[in-house]
């Protein structure tokens, strides 16, 4: 049998909703007599007419030895005359509101003659003609310490972090010299070492140091755009010259990988840094190469009301849903069960820090075990016009010349690096003359003939560059001498440069050996 619980209820009978007259009287003035903040009513003239029990904790004041004094009592000397100022400009304009939003020193004082942060709430009436403002007044001393030290804490936090950036800078730049030296001694070593294993040995060493640099350059990308020292510098770029560019430098790990790379044509030109744009596609095309085994990675672009919408699709192995949120996260990688890590977790950090630069917005999209759909969305604003469609896209593709032996004038002060670049030089077949030094260099440029390639660090000394270098050697020649220029902070050197140089190439240090001879190889056939 159903139990009715009501008719066996054994709870007291309910009170009656409606207090009486007298009750509400009483609430009323015990409200008043002993609300948690102290209540203070002041005229016109900033004078007490009212305070409650409460002012006699927080100011120490019997309440009614205040009626009839100045509010200024309450009030520490130093603050006196500004306090007037206040009053008198809300006295014009009284409303409900909050004292101190535009004061930082918002400070009352107790019969003692203690000073605490007040929190003092406004509210303005009228009885008849009179005005008058009730304050309601509490002690935030305690609330002051813990905002004053959380402003503390996220300063000290913010100084770690821009110190970190720049130990992450200096500390990536600065092994960019040693990695160049155990780049280049390797290169050369598998030129010489006859046996196999030991040519395998330093393909596996080159393999090692490829990720090296790949990672030096990943931390030194993600300290320079937090630290706050990048600032986009715009030009009007098509957008099917970069896809093109992205081609080029992606298609022969796509190729390795047995991937299909796709770049959908496009006449679009966007204003944008081109080295800013290139580096947050490199980290988007990267990832998807990177996290897809069979099928292919498709890049393309469209034209929507607001946006232009830049896409990069792949079939690879997908995230997992709940995974989503964080993968901007630096250092934060999906622990996909049987893949292994492959990055540092900074590729999507990178993204989301040039995107913030650039004003864009990144979302990604993936079904696990289907693939990845990254869409990088820029504000029409950004689109400069719609070109003519590029038909030839392969026409600026490099030209399979035979590789022809080239003079080289190296200009390289760290003793490490100049011997191993020499040595390198040397097995590929390529004559060095080499100088520590500008003035040495200069020496050398009395020997120098047509067609010699100038091979030189940006930064040489406190009052050159590589570039100044290459100037001179072309006035000495009287003609274009090419130029390789190096430097380990190569897109710093780009940004500083107002107009592209000709047949002058710059390379990111630790160089990629192969990078290097392709580009003697081309300026040797472009100046023959
Ligand atoms: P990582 O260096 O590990 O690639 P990222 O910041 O570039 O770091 O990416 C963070 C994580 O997001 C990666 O570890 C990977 O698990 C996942 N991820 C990023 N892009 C893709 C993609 N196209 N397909 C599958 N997983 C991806």
């Amino acid at each position: 049998m159903r139990k009715d619980l009501h008719t066996e209820s054994t709870l007291p009978e309910a009170p009656r909703p409606h207090l009486t007259m007298d009750e509400l009287q009483e609430i009323h003035e015990r409200l008043l007599r002993f609300s948690p903040d102290a209540l203070i009513v002041v005229d016109e003239h900033a004078q007490i007419r009212f305070a409650n029990d409460t002012v006699r904790d927080l100011f120490g004041h019997d309440p009614e030895s205040l009626i009839g004094k100045r509010l200024d009592m309450l009030i520490p000397e130093r603050l006196r005359g500004r306090h007037e100022d206040h009053i008198r400009s809300y006295m014009r304009d009284p409303d409900n509101r909050d004292m101190g939003t535009r004061i930082s020193d918002l400070h009352a004082l107790r019969a003692d003659g203690v000073e605490f942060y007040a929190g003092i709430r406004l509210a303005p009436f009228r009885l008849g003609e009179k005005l008058f403002v009730a304050a309601a007044i509490r002690d935030m001393t305690e609330r002051q310490r813990i905002n004053e030290e959380l402003v503390a804490a996220r300063e000290e936090a913010d100084r770690a972090n821009r110190a970190k950036s720049r130990f992450l800078a200096m500390a990536s730049h600065d092994l960019r010299q040693p990695m160049q030296t155990i780049c280049l001694l390797n290169a050369a070593l598998l030129r010489v070492v006859p046996q196999p294993d030991a040519g395998e040995l330093l393909r596996q060493q080159e393999q090692a140091i490829a990720s090296v640099t790949r990672l030096l350059d990943t931390l030194l990308d993600i300290s320079r755009l937090e630290s706050g020292a990048v600032q986009p510098q715009k030009t009007d770029a098509p957008l099917a010259e970069m896809f093109e560019e992205l081609r080029s430098e992606f298609s022969s790990l796509a190729h390795t990988r047995e991937i299909d790379l796709h770049m959908e044509p496009t006449n679009l030109v966007l204003s944008t840094d081109r080295i800013l744009f290139r580096q947050l596609m490199q980290n988007l095309l990267g990832n998807a190469l990177k996290y897809t085994e069979h099928g292919s990675v498709r890049v393309c672009c469209s034209l929507q009301a607001e946006d232009v919408i830049v896409t990069v699709e792949d079939t690879g192995i997908g995230i997992p849903a709940d995974k989503l949120e964080r993968i901007f996260d630096e250092y934060y990688q999906v622990d996909t069960h049987g893949t292994k890590r492959m990055g540092v977790g900074l590729g999507l950090a990178i993204v989301k820090e040039v995107a913030r630069v650039l004003g864009y917005s990144v979302s990604i999209d993936s079904a696990l075990g289907k693939g990845t759909q990254a869409q990088v969305r820029i504000p029409r604003q950004h689109l400069v016009r719609a070109d003519l469609q590029r038909t030839d896209a392969d026409a600026a593709a490099p030209c399979g010349a035979d590789a022809r032996k080239a003079r080289v004038i190296l200009v390289e002060d760290n003793d490490g690096v100049r011997l191993a670049t020499e040595l390198f030089l040397k097995f590929e077949g390529h004559e060095t003359l080499s100088a520590p030094s500008v003035a040495e260099a200069h020496k050398l440029f009395d020997k120098a003939r047509r067609g010699d390639i100038l091979i030189a660090d940006y930064r040489l000394d406190a009052r050159h560059t590589g570039l100044d270098l290459l100037m001179s050697l072309r006035e000495r020649l009287g003609s274009s001498a090419p130029g390789i220029i190096m430097s380990g902070d190569l897109p710093t050197v780009l940004r500083a440069m107002n107009e592209p140089v000709a047949d002058c190439r710059f390379l990111s240090k630790p160089v990629d050996t192969r990078v290097l001879l392709e580009a003697i190889e081309e300026l040797s056939v472009a100046s023959s």
